[in-house]
């Protein structure tokens, strides 16, 4: 069982969300990727460089900072048509701004 509004998991037998006082549903409804980025990540920069995008992610790699990079197509060397957009984890956001702001 999920809460339709916190997207919390509960196990059979809950009914309501606990937090947010809503009855609890049998599945949450499919939703697009992009949206459930968004609940848990925020978008911190887009980039054509693949260059970039290498080293972006060794910095993160390196500071431990959970991220994604949507549309990430590194490994062509010629600039991308479509930017790579990086996502970073909200919690850590001031973390990851202060270790790419060469960048931003
Ligand atoms: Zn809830």
């Amino acid at each position: 069982m999920f809460c339709p509004k916190c997207k919390a998991e509960y196990r059979t037998g809950i009914t309501v969300c606990v937090d947010c006082d809503v009855p609890l549903v049998e599945r949450l409804p499919e939703e697009k990727e992009e949206h459930l980025i968004l609940t848990k990540y925020e978008e911190l920069l887009y980039t054509h460089d693949p260059g970039l995008v290498a080293i972006i992610k060794s910095i993160l790699d390196g500071a431990g900072i959970a991220y994604i990079f949507q549309g990430d197509s590194s490994g062509y060397l010629h600039p991308m048509i479509v930017p790579a957009r990086l996502f970073v984890e909200k919690e850590e956001m001031q973390k990851a701004r202060d270790l790419l702001k060469d960048f931003i």
